[in-house]
């Protein structure tokens, strides 16, 4: 007999620390407990957390002024946090402690002098969040195309970043189209700072 063992594809630790986050938010304060986005994208956790009081939202402009609010393990960029303090909301960050390190990394890097390369979907929340912390200094990457031919601003120190919830196949093909890019550019890769996570370049 032949046995096949499917690729598990479950959530992660970061999202399940989250709905962990709502349940308690819930037993400890009652409901409602608005969360920010879908808290997992599974319709039967979702709809379990639905039936115990969590309501969800897309934006805080739909949350009433006062309320207790949940950020999902995705994260936010400041402009919602400053949101939520001009509508004195109540909240509690589940971000996953993993993209609260990324976004350190955005800030440090571009005071560091760095423009960041984010590889990632647009649209996806952890982008829009990631983003959010330097959308001045930050170009998104979606695929290997874009990786050569994106139009970047000239600089002589890139980083490169990833969106946490990348496949790590996919997003090292989308780091090998940057390096082959940049190579030819002048750039060298210096470091690699999580394996195939981070990889900083600069020009010769
Ligand atoms: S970093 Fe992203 S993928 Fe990893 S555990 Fe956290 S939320 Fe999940």
């Amino acid at each position: 007999m032949k046995l096949l063992l499917a690729n598990p594809r479950c959530y992660c630790a970061g999202v399940d620390r989250a709905i962990q986050i709502v349940e308690l938010a819930l037993k400890q304060f009652g409901a409602p407990v608005y969360v920010r986005k879908e808290i997992v994208h599974n319709r039967h956790v979702v709809g379990w957390l639905r039936d115990r009081g969590a309501v969800f939202v897309d934006e805080l402009g739909e949350v009433p002024e006062g309320a207790l609010v949940v950020f999902s393990a995705h994260g936010v960029g400041p402009s919602v946090n400053q949101e939520a303090e001009r509508r004195a909301l109540r909240v509690i960050d589940a971000t996953c402690p993993l993209v609260s390190k990324v976004h350190a990394e955005v800030e440090r890097f571009v005071d560091e002098g760095y423009h960041i390369l984010l590889i990632g979907h647009a649209g996806h929340e952890e982008v829009e969040g990631t983003m959010g912390h330097s959308p001045d200094h930050t170009t998104l990457i979606e695929n290997v195309d874009h990786a050569r031919t994106t139009p970047i601003p000239e600089h002589h120190k890139l980083m490169v970043l990833t969106q946490t919830t990348l496949s790590m196949d996919d997003t090292q093909h989308v780091v090998d189209a940057l390096r082959d890019r940049f190579a030819a550019d002048g750039y060298l890769f210096v470091k690699t700072l999580m394996p195939k996570d981070v990889i900083s370049a600069l020009r010769r």
